[in-house]
């Protein structure tokens, strides 16, 4: 029984049999305020290259009304299991089908949403993976792409945007309709549907020969917020980078970016349609790295505009090179257009992509960047630190590799050959291979076919005087967790080693040596006779994808001196082999936070501050020595306090820290300093206490047991919107009573009426380091609902809950026994097995952690 999978092997045949030429779908979202069905009719014009076959089309609704092949009507009967059964088929084939579809509320299909600022309905799209079919009958496979026509009925009055240029509606009364162009060929994923009382700001992109209309919308209540300026010069400098770059013009008709709610993902590139989570559009007061990352998404979906879009993946087995070109061209494009805000943005990514990528390749589930994708719910379980990470870590060393123009012009030869069509991985390696003249299928087998990180260690003898007698890069397989797939191989690295020395109290990058390692052991004879520097570092400029460590010496200077490194790539090097090696256990938690203590204090890179704030919180709560922890937690509480107040009155290190603080506060004057905060008798000179500062502090305060659901609804009155609406049920979550855990709990695990928004905001208010005590007797609840869960919930929601709910503060042997256990007893299919095991693998390292720490 198929159930709402589909297998490889039926894509392959399905395709074998089938060319789609067109869809034309009429949606009637008249029902939208009141929510529940909507009417979806679909008619289809496809080719069979055997005539009297039969295949099938997907759909996933509550009922089918009408089923018409050929002018002849079939039995509803022959939809059963998310497919309709299409039998004999003709050489070229007309179907019609008529369908109740639903509203959903995760996130998935067509998602609804009443904002509570206005008590409106807003609407939008989600299809990828395979929702498409939860708003129309269709042929759910990249490789199958058709023209769309769309026409809409909606309620008068509103904003209907999809891929092709939104027409002038016609009608009268309560609804109008508008009827769309048919689009370009593509995949049905990245169709969609923008509909509701939204508001758009309007410019557009023009070069002489080229206009494209650009449109940016939002909710009206978010409407103050929004910087479109902002987003469109980011948007220009991405048309301007990359149609230079791919040599090929902008392929769709108009560029619309719509931020919506409730959105799981970062963003989703449908075709001229892109949509984003609203909280890109900032309510409160950020720092720069939320803008960095903003912008980072708005290119990573232009990018996908030509590759994605343009020319798509024949199956989801290449989803990681879709999304790691796009993750790689988003950071090219920061760290080179003239006029980029953020040219360090390799930092960015050394600092948040790699530290991704390490930890996800480090756990059991890992995998080779080439996964086995054989069905959708393989597929669903691979958005991960592979796919997005990992893979463009090593697409980044491909470049290295072949070199940057070749890579381009490989690139522009393939946008070329492929434009409107589905290719495969070869395809690109082909025109790479031709514009570089090197052959890749060593390099591709070595990284992309293997599972694991390796780990290059200097080996160097230095003699009395302090010259250098001999430099080697020695390289260790991969420890591959038990379990893990694939083989732990050495691969060849294109690094640079950094010398550095101490000039005026900076590190100083003196000298810089490029080369290829390979094997267990590569000699450096360049650095052989020279002057030990004061620091050697391996991986400089972060060409490859490693686990790097210093050796004795330079370690003591960077510890001392991590703050000091003139520029902010090394630094973020350096940060995250510290964070490496105390994840390994290689560094004690304790010490972790001497380091990020000295070193934050000169730290000028806003994103690297609040990624080491992230850790050294996590570290405590998880790697410390249990009986050291609260001295560690004291001593960071302290830390943040001091920092906040020394920071310039108005930076972004002062938000951080002043965040920070929210979070650690402990002692009574320290939670005392909150509460001033809050209510306004205490000022901190610069900080800007607004709405989602304001949040941050009084969840600590109901946390911690001082302020109470009173407190939470007056904030809620203040600030009635969604996202206030999801703070209060973080914070009422976050009460530490045992009637506020049984509550939160029984509204996501035993009720399913929570949006996936809300759900989220509950699970993040219920799992309270601090309230250990109060969530111990949850570990067995857990494993008695999370199959259940598993099997009756959306994907979307079930991982949510999986992951989110898993007793992870109950670091204990006792813990990966009643896993273990469950996992004997349970006998969870392999996606839920995945998350959960994953779950586990915490816990375990955070055991050994916290050994390493004692
Ligand atoms: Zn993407």
């Amino acid at each position: 029984m198929p159930g709402t999978n589909l297998t490889r092997e039926e894509a392959r045949t399905r395709a074998a049999l089938l060319a789609v030429d067109a869809y034309e779908i009429e949606l009637d979202l008249s029902s939208a305020r009141a929510g529940g069905t909507f009417r979806s009719t679909t008619v289809v014009r496809f080719t069979a290259a055997e005539p009297g076959a039969s295949t099938f089309i997907d759909l996933v609704a509550p009922a089918v009304t009408e089923i018409v092949l050929n002018g002849r009507a079939l039995p509803l009967e022959n939809f059963a299991d998310s497919r309709i059964a299409l039998p004999d088929l003709a050489a070229e084939n007309e179907l019609r089908v008529v369908a109740d579809c639903a509203y959903t509320n995760t996130g998935e299909g067509l998602h609804r949403f009443v904002d509570p600022a206005d008590g409106e309905t807003y609407l939008y799209t989600q299809f990828e993976v395979p929702d498409a079919r939860r708003v129309f009958a269709n042929f759910e496979q990249p490789d199958l792409k058709a023209a769309f026509a769309f026409t809409v009925t909606a309620p008068a009055g509103w904003v209907v945007v999809s891929n092709s240029p939104t027409p002038e509606p016609v009608g009268d009364g309560d609804t109008r309709v508008w009827t769309f162009e048919p689009t370009p060929r593509m995949s049905t994923y990245i169709t969609a549907l923008i509909a509701g009382p939204y508001v758009g700001v309007f410019d557009s992109y023009d070069n002489g020969a080229q206009h494209v209309p650009f449109g940016v919308y939002c909710r009206p209540s978010l409407r103050e917020h929004l910087d479109a300026d902002a987003i469109f010069a980011v948007t220009r400098q991405g048309f301007d980078y990359f149609q230079e770059k791919f040599d090929f013009p902008y392929p769709f008709a108009k560029y619309d970016q719509l931020f919506v709610p409730e959105f799981n993902a970062g963003a989703m590139e449908n075709a001229g349609a892109v949509t984003f989570r609203d909280q890109y559009v900032f309510r409160s007061k950020v720092t720069d790295a939320s803008y960095e990352a903003r912008a980072a998404t708005i290119l990573h979906e232009l990018a996908h505009m030509w590759f994605g879009d343009l020319v798509t993946m024949e199956w989801w087995n290449d989803l990681w090179l879709n999304e790691s070109f796009a993750t790689f061209a988003e950071v090219v494009c920061q760290a080179e257009a003239p006029g980029s805000k953020w040219p360090h943005s390799w930092t960015t990514f050394a600092n948040q992509m790699k530290t991704w990528a390490y930890r996800q390749d480090q756990l059991p589930s890992t995998h080779p960047i080439m996964a086995e994708i054989n069905d959708l719910e393989d597929v669903q379980v691979n958005f991960d630190g592979i796919t997005y990470a990992k893979g463009a870590s090593v697409l980044k060393q491909l470049v290295a590799y072949v070199g940057q123009d070749a890579f381009f012009q490989g690139v522009r030869a393939y946008f070329k050959r492929h434009a409107w069509g589905n290719t495969r991985l070869a395809d690109l390696l082909g025109a790479l291979e031709e514009a570089s003249g090197r052959d890749l299928r060593a390099w591709s087998a070595a990284w992309l076919e293997t599972a694991g990180i390796n780990v290059l260690r200097p080996e160097l003898s230095v003699a009395a005087d302090g010259t250098i007698e001999s430099f080697a890069v020695l390289q260790e397989a991969p420890a591959l967790p038990a379990g893990a797939r694939g083989e732990a191989v050495l691969r060849p690295h294109r690094i640079a080693v950094g010398l550095y020395e101490l000039v005026d109290g900076k590190l100083v990058r003196t000298d810089r040596i490029e080369l290829d390692v390979d094997g267990e052991r590569t000699t450096v004879p360049q650095l052989a006779g020279r002057k030990r520097p004061a620091v050697l570092l391996l991986n400089d400029d972060d060409l490859s994808y490693a686990k790097v460590r210093l050796d004795a010496d330079s370690l003591a200077v960077v510890t001392a001196h991590l703050g000091d490194f003139a520029d902010s790539l090394p630094r973020a090097l350096c940060w995250a082999s510290a964070w490496d090696m105390t994840r390994d256990g290689e560094l004690a938690t304790r010490d972790y936070l001497a380091l990020a203590l000295s070193g934050l204090q000169r730290e000028s890179d806003i994103g690297v501050v609040q990624s080491v704030q992230r850790q050294v919180k996590l570290a405590l709560e998880l790697y410390a020595d249990p009986a050291w922890r609260e001295t560690g937690l004291q001593r960071w509480a302290d830390a943040a306090r001091s920092a906040l107040h020394a920071a310039p009155a108005g930076s972004d290190h002062q938000l951080a820290w002043a965040r920070t603080l929210a979070g650690a506060a402990r002692t009574d004057d320290q939670l005392a300093l909150l509460a001033g905060l809050l209510d306004g008798t205490a000022e901190i000179d610069g900080l800007a206490v607004d709405t989602e500062l304001r949040w941050s502090l009084l969840g600590r305060l109901v946390a911690t047991g001082r302020a109470d659901e009173a407190a939470v609804d007056a904030e809620l009155a203040r600030d009635n919107t969604s996202s206030g609406q999801e703070h209060a049920a973080t914070c009422r979550a976050a009460r530490p009573t045992a009637e506020a855990k049984a509550e939160a709990w029984a509204s996501v695990v035993d009720s399913d009426t929570l949006t996936n928004y809300v759900q989220d905001a509950v699970i993040a208010g219920f799992q309270q380091p601090d309230q250990r005590e109060l969530l111990a007797a949850y570990t067995e609840k857990y494993f008695a609902s999370v199959k259940q869960v598993w099997e009756t919930r959306s994907h979307e929601i079930s991982q949510q809950i999986i992951g989110g709910l898993y007793p992870a503060y109950a670091v204990s042997q006792a813990t990966l026994d009643a896993t273990d256990a469950w996992l004997a007893a349970a006998d969870p299919a392999p996606a839920l097995r995945r998350q959960v095991v994953e779950a586990r693998a915490g816990v375990e390292r955070a055991l050994k952690a916290q050994a390493a720490d004692r």
